[in-house]
């Protein structure tokens, strides 16, 4: 399992966008294989949400702020107000955060985008995220863990991905779900990093998911992750289906896609990194596939879902 040290490049490097879309710690400018000063550390979002009033304005400011911010970015919008959002977000999302607040979801420790080894090179943990998020589709996170703890046994680097052969790879990884898919992937998309990006991944959303078996969830947590910039809702199957029960968007959606979009059509920016991590964890201690414990849900009351399950 990874230990309690690799645990700090994620929420401590991951940044809302800067007008320069500044690098996370523990990066560098993409192949330099340098180390890129931490950025400063910013208000997080919880601390700007404790009270739940004066919250229209606040957020219409924090979105033209962040609206401007993002001009150079990775979707270069302009200013954008959303035309709707859903009822009682703010308190629902404020509940979820509560019954997040012990951070002891398997996501928590043990997600894909912490599995990296803290003591590489930046190029090479910035691989590391990539292939720890490849393996962890359809994977709880303790397989997916296992796994990136025996590839890093052996070295975990490009080169020492494209040496091994493929009966090897696979038992390395197995039993990961799809594993026999994910080793040809694997494979493939480490020979593309070392033709086309000299061992590193590349640094946007669009280059990402030209990688075989590299998806839209991966790609924006790869961003946030390796890079330090939030280009997206990473939407996962728990965030789907919680967005979709709570009714975040506004009509029914049928894919993660959609609901990323949808998503990302009213929910402000600088929370996009976030809603991720509090999701996920949410969807495996409370709001459950199956059996959701609508019981013991600070979001009972205020849950258009809550009866009907
Ligand atoms: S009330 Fe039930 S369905 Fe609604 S968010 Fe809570 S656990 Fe999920």
């Amino acid at each position: 399992m990874c230990s309690p040290q690799e645990f700090n490049m994620n929420t401590a490097g991951t940044r809302m966008v800067t007008r320069s879309w500044s690098r996370g710690p523990g990066v560098g400018p993409r192949g330099s294989g340098e180390e890129a000063a931490p950025l400063p550390r910013g208000k997080s979002a919880a601390e700007g949400r404790k009270s739940h009033h004066p919250v229209k304005r606040q957020r219409k400011a924090q979105r033209l702020k962040v609206a401007y911010e993002a001009s150079g970015g990775e979707k270069g919008e302009g200013i954008k107000v959303p035309s709707w959002e859903p009822q009682d977000w703010q308190q629902q999302l404020a509940n979820i955060r509560t019954m997040r607040s012990e951070k002891d979801a398997p996501v928590d420790q043990l997600g894909a985008e912490h599995c990296y080894d803290p003591s590489v090179p930046p190029k090479v943990r910035r691989y590391q995220v990539l292939l720890s998020l490849m393996l962890s589709s359809q994977t709880k996170d303790q397989v997916t863990a296992g796994a990136m703890q025996r590839l890093r046994a052996r070295g975990l680097t490009v080169d020492d991905i494209l040496k091994t052969d493929d009966s090897t790879l696979g038992t390395l990884i197995y039993p990961v779900g799809f594993w026999r898919s994910k080793v040809k992937y694997i494979k493939q998309t480490s020979a593309i990093l070392q033709q086309k990006y000299g061992g590193d991944i590349p640094a946007s959303v669009a280059e990402l998911v030209a990688l075989p078996g590299v998806g839209p969830k991966m790609a924006h947590l790869a961003m946030a992750v390796a890079w330090g910039t939030v280009s997206g809702i990473a939407v996962d199957t728990h965030v789907h289906r919680i967005a979709n029960r709570l009714r975040w968007t506004r009509k029914v959606t049928k894919s993660p896609e959609q609901t990323r979009a949808a998503l990302e059509d009213w929910l402000p920016r600088d929370l996009w990194h976030e809603v991720n991590g509090l999701l996920v964890g949410f969807g495996q201690q409370i709001c459950l596939p199956v059996r959701p414990r609508c019981q013991t849900c600070l979001n009972q009351t205020l849950c258009p879902s809550a009866q009907g399950l």
